[in-house]
């Protein structure tokens, strides 16, 4: 698509990625030739103030709120109004991708706009959110701060240090002129929200491999993460004979596979993952004596995920067992699936319809979302958009305008049916 003069004027998918790739590069980023921008670091300021500009030209009145996050705000009716909250997250992992997040944050600006200019109002404001930490970038914390507006933040640690351990969290705050012990204030618990909506590049290959610019997420997946230990014994490579070996790595080997074939089975979702092993003593002259490896399983429910984790530990101990191998299992992450809700999946779906003409991909997020967060606030929907590779958390993320215009139209129509729903 070529851009014509004048095309930047008006809200289209084109200017939603222009935006997003304006935004890669200093003062947005805090890094040279690639993006990083961290919650409540001067990159995040000058972009809250970037995006408070096009909110502003899109008919929003702004402001930050407790927890840091930037809040647009497109008037209803009434004054009133309940809400229907837009948005995604604003930091960036290091050396990460234009679009995860700010795609979601930028097409919430671009839908208001639409409305905006067609001077149209609805029973509901619209409200364009982006958050400020769900990378956990800046912070050990990851989405701190939809944790605040869905009402279900802990006390923050006011000492929390940042990776460079130049701020605790109190002073990043403080910079901003916010208070730590007032982060919670940022809820919206007490508030009429009736809707939480995130556009989100797909971050993995599915949308590509089946031909669809935009699909329905279902649910945010169930994940369970172990830690496994087994204990063999270590011996000269060299002397000890292949009878007498308790090779943990040998069975280490044949659990990861195990692992992989219950998840290649598995429907709704499932993954299966080793994805970090430990040998010890680790030389090439020594028979494996320990080894410490990770299980990740992720699906669409919390009862496909438990099945298969229970089906993997199952035949982990009869290898352990066969091999003489004792065996150590912790489970170290623990997540219920979020559904997604299922009147306005429907919704969602109907909307990707009408615009793509072909049925809608409805898929299983493997990756966590502000929205998991915000199902604890108010009924969440999720629309994916496809990107190259399905690669993401990467400088070679990429959309196309062709498909994040697709992602505007149907975020456009979306709000459309949600208006009669409503209605
Ligand atoms: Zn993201």
């Amino acid at each position: 698509m070529v851009m014509q003069a004048g095309d930047m004027d008006r809200p289209s998918g084109a200017r939603a990625v222009a935006r997003c790739t304006e935004l890669g590069r200093a003062p947005y980023s805090e890094i040279e030739g690639g993006l990083f921008r961290p919650y409540l670091g001067p990159s995040y300021r000058a972009t809250c103030d970037r995006l408070a500009q096009w909110m502003s030209d899109a008919g929003m009145t702004t402001r930050m709120d407790a927890a840091g996050n930037l809040v647009g705000r497109y008037e209803g009716l009434a004054p009133d109004a309940p809400v229907v909250l837009l948005g995604s997250h604003i930091d960036s992992v290091r050396d990460g991708g234009f679009f995860d997040g700010m795609l979601g944050v930028v097409l919430g600006i671009e839908t208001v706009a639409h409305f905006a200019r067609q001077g149209k109002r609805f029973p509901f404001a619209l409200e364009v959110v982006g958050f400020g930490d769900e990378e956990g970038s800046r912070f050990p914390s990851g989405m701190l701060t939809s944790h605040a507006v869905a009402g279900v933040l802990e006390t923050p640690d006011p000492a929390m240090s940042d990776w460079a351990g130049s701020a605790t969290l109190a002073s990043a705050l403080e910079g901003f002129g916010l208070d730590v012990g007032q982060m919670q204030a940022a809820s919206r618990r007490g508030d009429p929200v009736l809707a939480y909506v995130e556009a989100h590049i797909e971050q993995g290959p599915a949308l590509e491999a089946e031909g669809r610019a935009l699909g329905v997420v279902s649910a945010i997946a169930a994940q369970h993460r172990y830690r496994v230990t087994l204990r063999g014994m270590a011996g000269h490579a060299g002397t000890v004979a292949m009878k007498l070996r308790r090779d943990a790595l040998a069975g280490a080997a044949e659990i990861i596979l195990a692992a992989e074939r219950v998840g290649r089975a598995g429907t709704d979702g499932l993954v299966a993952t080793v994805g970090s092993l430990d040998v010890m003593p680790g030389a090439a002259n020594v028979v494996p004596g320990d080894v410490v490896f990770t299980i990740d399983v992720r699906a669409g429910t919390n009862a496909t995920r438990d099945r298969a984790a229970r089906e993997i530990l199952d035949i982990a101990r009869d290898v352990a067992a066969r091999r003489g191998l004792e065996m150590d299992v912790a489970l170290q992450q623990d997540l219920d699936a979020t559904p997604c809700d299922p009147e306005l999946t429907d919704l969602m779906e109907q909307a990707v319809r009408d615009v793509t003409h072909a049925p809608a991909t409805v898929l299983v997020s493997g990756a966590g979302h502000d929205a998991m967060i915000m199902a604890h606030l108010a009924p969440v929907s999720m629309l994916f958009i496809r990107c190259a590779g399905g690669i993401s958390h990467n400088p070679a993320e990429s959309v196309t305008d062709a498909d994040t215009d697709a992602a505007l139209r149907a975020m456009i129509t979306f709000i459309g049916l949600f208006e009669r729903h409503f209605g």
